[in-house]
């Protein structure tokens, strides 16, 4: 095991505003992938009542080696999850939700058809929200990322999570070049109206070219956004941190993203998929 860098550290504080966040996410039975990734950023963005919101429950069906969510046997989706979230996002005043789904294998649809009724039903009482959807890869199927799209989201979002040399030891139960279809129909179908974007993670053995030939294989399925950031460890059976990247290659890394087109790009250590985002 590696000592982590000063730049690594960060401060776990509490306050009145945190434990309402968690307080209004357990009114609500809101699973988030702030707890269930064991987020560094979890004070930070619970103190600003931001988080990001699980949907189809806590169990995913895949069990990727760096995930802390919980691998197995999902229940049967909670038909009351659309009012639940709805009922969260109203008591955190949020203008602009993340919401990921574990993968449901065990669908036949992987989770479409709840996940599209979910954003359907927060869209139809309050059309101001802006939804990112960041989903599985729901096996590729052109129907399901479709009902997705048609839902009314405002940012399709599926991340790759790490370069193509090293996906099949990462994720051994996904596939790297279904990943970059899925996020390629996702712009096709949605005729390129609905942004598409993907994020690494650093610092699990990747060379700079893994890194800058994923950033190209992303680009050519039109991806336009991407996220970098450091992998931390959640627990101890997860694979272990390679490489704690500095902050200053974090910054070359945003660099080469901008001049290899992509027109929105966060990359720090820090950075996750959801975090600073406002719109
Ligand atoms: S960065 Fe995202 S996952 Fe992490 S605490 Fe913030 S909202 Fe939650």
């Amino acid at each position: 095991m590696i000592a982590k860098p000063r730049w690594l550290r960060r401060n776990i504080i509490s306050s009145a505003k945190i434990e309402g966040t968690r307080k209004v996410l357990r009114d609500f039975s809101i699973n988030t992938v702030c707890e269930s990734a064991k987020c560094p950023n979890l004070c930070e963005c619970f103190e600003k009542g931001v988080a990001t919101f699980i949907t189809l429950g806590d169990i995913c069906t895949r069990g990727c080696r760096f995930c802390a969510v919980t691998a197995g046997t999902p229940s049967a989706p909670d038909p009351e999850e659309p009012a639940k979230i709805y009922e969260a996002i109203k008591g955190l005043h949020l203008e602009y939700v993340v919401i990921t789904s574990v993968t449901r294998d065990d669908l036949p649809d992987g989770g479409a058809g709840h996940y599209a009724a979910t954003v359907r039903y927060l869209k139809e009482r309050s059309n101001d929200i802006k939804i990112e959807a960041l989903v599985p890869d729901l096996k590729g199927k052109a129907e399901y990322i479709s009902e997705v799209c048609g839902s009314g989201i405002d940012v399709f979002a599926h991340n790759l999570d790490t370069v193509k040399r090293l996906h099949k030891s990462v994720k051994p139960n996904c596939d790297y070049y279904l990943s970059l279809c899925v996020l390629g129909k996702a712009r096709d179908i949605s005729r390129g109206v609905i942004p598409t974007k993907s994020g690494l993670m650093l610092g699990l053995g990747e060379t700079e070219e893994d890194i800058l030939s994923t950033m190209r294989d992303l680009r050519n399925v039109g991806c336009g956004m991407i996220t970098l950031g450091q992998y931390l460890k959640p627990s101890p059976s997860r694979i272990e941190e390679r490489e704690f990247i500095s902050p200053k290659i974090f910054e070359k890394y945003k660099e080469i993203a901008y001049n290899l087109g992509f027109t929105r790009v966060s990359s720090g250590p820090f950075v996750r998929s959801s975090y600073h985002i406002t719109r």
